[in-house]
């Protein structure tokens, strides 16, 4: 495969966390940055985006409906993400998946939804430690991209980004070794290559799972690392901008 320069990647995913206070403190940080060569991107929860000012960073939705509008309470739309300057949104996350029961098939939907109408989807995968120890890791993840190539193209889907999150290292402190990160890097590329190759060898490949600024860098360094999603270090400003500079 051709080896292409991919510029790296940094999100921070909020969560259910955070207040004005920490939008503002996270605001003023990071407009003092400069972070050439590398995307920044902060996801807060909806409420807070249209408060940003974001000059060296760019702002995503935590999460989209698969539809375009209409009669669902709670849902957020691409086109309403697009109104508050949102540049990125995650789909897929684990949380989602478990605790709102989006299956493969939506979440494919959320990110050809959200790529189609100009937002930057970052697709979560990753398995559970019971697939792991059962040893279908590769089984789990096919499964899961299957449903993402099998509605886009290869050109709209080298605009996406992929965020592998094994689930056993979300929150817990427990984070994949660099090696283990590699692995699954790798072996999500190889699936995408059999696919197309250019596209590949195009597509961010980002790491999520209890990552910080003492193994950040270790883990960016991997060929196949392109950055990270940052769920818990992100919402202190030191941390996640260590954790940028680490990508860079
Ligand atoms: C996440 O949930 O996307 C995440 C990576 O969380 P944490 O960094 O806290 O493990």
């Amino acid at each position: 495969m051709n080896k292409v320069k991919r510029k790296p990647l940094v999100a921070a995913n909020w969560k259910m966390n955070g207040d004005r206070a920490l939008v503002e403190v996270f605001t003023n940080a990071l407009n003092q940055k400069c972070f050439s060569g590398l995307d920044v991107v902060l996801c807060p929860p909806f409420p807070y985006l249209s408060l940003f000012n974001a000059e060296t960073f760019s702002i995503g939705g935590q999460d989209i409906s698969h539809l375009k509008n209409g009669a669902h309470t709670g849902d957020v739309s691409v086109a309403m993400l697009q109104e508050m300057n949102c540049k990125y949104v995650i789909v897929g996350h684990s949380e989602r998946r478990e605790h709102h029961g989006e299956t493969n098939e939506i979440v494919a939907e959320k990110a050809h939804r959200a790529v189609s109408e100009g937002l930057i989807p970052i697709i979560c995968v990753g398995e559970s430690l019971e697939v792991r120890k059962e040893g279908f890791v590769e089984r789990f993840i096919t499964e899961q991209l299957q449903a993402v190539v099998s509605v886009m193209s290869a050109d709209i889907l080298q605009q996406c980004v992929i965020a592998y999150e094994p689930i056993w290292a979300i929150g817990s402190g427990e984070t994949a070794t660099p090696e283990q990160a590699q692995e699954v890097h790798a072996f999500i590329r190889g699936f995408l290559a059999d696919y197309d190759e250019a596209m590949a060898s195009r597509v961010r490949i980002i790491y999520g799972g209890s990552a910080k600024p003492s193994n950040a860098t270790e883990l960016f360094k991997q060929t196949d690392v392109d950055g990270g999603l940052i769920g818990g270090a992100s919402l202190n400003t030191d941390d996640f901008i260590a954790i940028c500079q680490a990508a860079i």
